[in-house]
């Protein structure tokens, strides 16, 4: 049995100085000979370790923090992933914000089978991931264009180039 510390991305191991540090590789992480010792550890880094867990690299599970919780916590190293692959904005309204300020949305969300992979997972700004999650995920086009015509007609409705814009637009819609 062999006993480590991750969080399902990094593992904990220590340097030469006896200090802890993070690996992505789980040969370099530190070995504990049982959960007591491994816990210790943990109890006196409680800053460093946070979101680690005991882990047994000869279990059959592979390390994953998605089991009891469903929705896992994300890295921040996810986290950049995809924010920059979003080109730092938010994926549903499009306004630039910055990496602190982004909420994580699942594409397809987690009760429709949706996956907790980096494919399933866009940036959001925490107003439309909580719009998002307030509205039914096969409303939600239908649901924002409703609203947009019905908004815009409320304040443009007079002017002639809404006039226009809403014959192009209901062509398309
Ligand atoms: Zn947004």
């Amino acid at each position: 049995m062999a006993l480590v510390l991750t969080n399902g991305t990094y593992y904990i191991a220590t340097n030469e100085h006896g200090g802890i540090i993070k690996t992505l590789k789980m040969e370099d992480a530190q070995q504990f000979y049982n959960v007591n010792v491994a816990m210790k550890k943990i109890r006196k880094a409680p800053g460093k370790c946070k979101g680690y867990y005991v882990f047994d690299t000869d279990g059959d599970d592979k390390p994953s923090t998605g089991k009891k919780t469903k929705r896992k916590k994300y890295s921040e190293q996810e986290r950049k992933m995809i924010y920059i692959r979003d080109d730092g904005r938010c994926a549903l309204c499009g306004r630039k914000i910055t990496l602190s300020e982004m909420t994580i949305d699942h594409i397809v969300p987690l009760d429709k089978n949706g996956e907790d992979s980096i494919n399933n997972l866009q940036s959001a700004c925490l107003a439309c991931n909580r719009f998002k999650a307030n509205i039914r995920p096969d409303d939600f086009m239908d649901r924002i264009t409703t609203i947009f015509i019905y908004q815009m007609g409320k304040k443009y409705g007079g002017k002639i180039s809404w006039k226009i814009a809403y014959k192009a637009l209901e062509n398309i819609i």
